[in-house]
């Protein structure tokens, strides 16, 4: 088996002509074929494409030219990034038929580092959500267990990394949509800080707060991904000029003397005990590997929900406001303008995104504008003011990634409520607007948990050193979820 070998494994076999970038992509596309009818992360393949792109780096390796990091290694992405000619859907009917004129610049970037883009992955319809259920076209199952959601809302980007159906996924983070799913599916996934990744191009849920990021089997493989999307580029407003290191430089096996706090509000209420007590271990491996470890508060935890939710919406509402039947995708036959407008909308999307428009309406409205949007923007400040003085003493924070692992279909989607509470430890990340990570930390009842190490705004580099620390100490992200469903022998030369 080829296909469960991290991204800068597959670039050695390259390199030493073990494999070709063509047997490689023919290898994943076949096991999509395989294991995607039950899996359903995919929502569009790329047969053809992803194989003439293959061919151009076979040729240059034939050429005996340097194959950069990511060449040849084929990839996937969540499907509000948009890709030029190929369908970007959002997993909403709203833009079943957008095909995107242009493409995003992580999109590009990766192009030009030579990946090859197998498809487009599913996901909850317009990024909300935290079980890929939202999505308008199909449920992705958990690969750990085929009953249970794969977390969202970048659910299919965690199902093809975690299932070997690509090497490596992007995914955004608007209040936990890489984190989450990463966590759920047993894989690296980096909420970068934001501004560190440009959005050009990344269909909006809520500016403020959303960002792309790399779901990897390794942290290795993170921080090649992000060496190739990150950097500051014109086309964002929001895309911050920072000098942008070389991520693997972080890549240490050593964290003596790193200073780590722990929050003890994520430890507390609705937080599953068998993850808090996973995670304690993961505090106890990183103690006996010479971390300073600390008890700390953010005290504004608990208004986190209430304020994200406020914002967010808020923000949904004035974004979703393009899709009118005008400009993209879907159009709604009517008698007159209006009634097109009205029943595009009401056709087009789902009842979570009108739930959200109408809350976001509302909390912007001019009665209650003060009442909830700008209080909720005062709440946002103190919860980033919380992390601002947690990193005068620590170097790194450290929580469970999701209060819970993976829960079953249909388990939350009948409350909202209870499905937004779940946000509870990733939410309060992207409304400081820091950097978070989440790595594989153990098991509880056979489902992968993660750990979730949080940093200062550009500082992902300690979030790798101390991932990449612990990875190195851990089994956890060798082991796969037992895949029934034929896999190809690849072809080696
Ligand atoms: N679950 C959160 C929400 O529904 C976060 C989603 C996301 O990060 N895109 O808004």
């Amino acid at each position: 088996m080829i296909l469960d070998k991290s991204v800068s494994e597959l670039h050695e076999l390259l390199v030493q002509k073990e494999v070709s970038a063509g047997e490689l992509t023919k290898a994943y596309i076949e096991r999509i074929r395989v294991l995607d009818q039950d899996l359903q992360a995919y929502l569009t393949v790329l047969e053809q494409e992803a194989q003439a792109r293959a061919a151009e780096v076979d040729k240059k390796i034939a050429r005996g030219g340097d194959l950069g990091s990511l060449e040849g290694i084929p990839m996937a992405m969540k499907d509000n990034m948009c890709t030029e000619g190929v369908r970007t859907s959002c997993a909403s009917k709203i833009l079943a038929e957008f095909y995107p004129p242009y493409s995003a610049t992580v999109t590009k970037r990766l192009e030009d580092a030579g990946s090859i883009l197998l498809g487009k992955l599913n996901m909850d319809e317009f990024a909300m959500g935290s079980s890929t259920e939202n999505s308008a076209y199909q449920k992705t199952r958990n690969p750990w267990d085929l009953g249970c959601v794969p977390g969202g809302s970048s659910g299919g980007a965690a199902v093809a990394v975690a299932a070997d159906l690509a090497a490596f996924s992007l995914g955004s983070d608007t209040g936990g949509s890489i984190r989450q799913p990463a966590a759920f599916c047993g894989v690296v996934g980096l909420k970068p800080t934001y501004g560190a990744v440009s959005r050009f191009g990344l269909i909006a849920y809520a500016s403020s707060l959303d960002q792309i990021g790399p779901l990897t089997k390794t942290v290795r493989d993170n921080a090649l991904v992000m060496n190739a999307i990150a950097g500051y580029d014109s086309l964002d407003s929001t895309s911050v000029r920072y000098e942008k290191p070389d991520y693997t430089q972080f890549l240490v096996n050593d964290i003596k003397g790193l200073k780590i706090g722990i929050p003890r509000e994520y430890f507390g209420e609705g937080i599953d005990p068998d993850v808090a007590q996973g995670i304690q271990a993961g505090i106890q491996t990183l103690r006996d590997l010479g971390a300073e470890i600390s008890e700390c508060s953010l005290p504004h935890t608990e208004y986190a929900i209430p304020a994200y939710y406020l914002i967010a919406t808020a923000e949904a509402s004035s974004n979703l406001a393009r899709y009118d039947g005008v400009r993209y995708g879907y159009r709604a036959e009517a008698e007159d303008v209006l009634g097109m407008f009205r029943k595009t909308r009401a056709e087009g999307f789902g009842q979570e995104v009108k739930r959200r428009i109408m809350l976001g309406t509302y909390a912007l409205s001019s009665g209650y504008y003060d009442a909830y949007y700008l209080k909720a923007q005062k709440v946002r400040t103190l919860i980033k003011q919380d992390f601002d003085r947690a990193f005068e003493k620590f170097d790194v924070l450290l929580a469970p990634t999701a209060p819970t692992p993976a829960f079953k279909f249909g388990e939350k989607s009948a409350n909202p409520l209870t499905m937004y509470l779940s946000d509870i430890t990733t939410v309060p990340i992207n409304l400081a607007g820091i950097p978070a990570i989440s790595l594989p930390a153990g098991f509880v009842k056979g489902l992968p948990i993660g750990m979730q190490l949080m940093g200062k705004a550009f500082n992902e580099g300690v979030l790798y050193r101390t991932a990449y620390t612990f990875e190195q100490n851990t089994e956890y992200h060798t082991l796969k979820p037992n895949l029934t469903g034929e896999v190809p022998a690849h072809g080696s030369r």
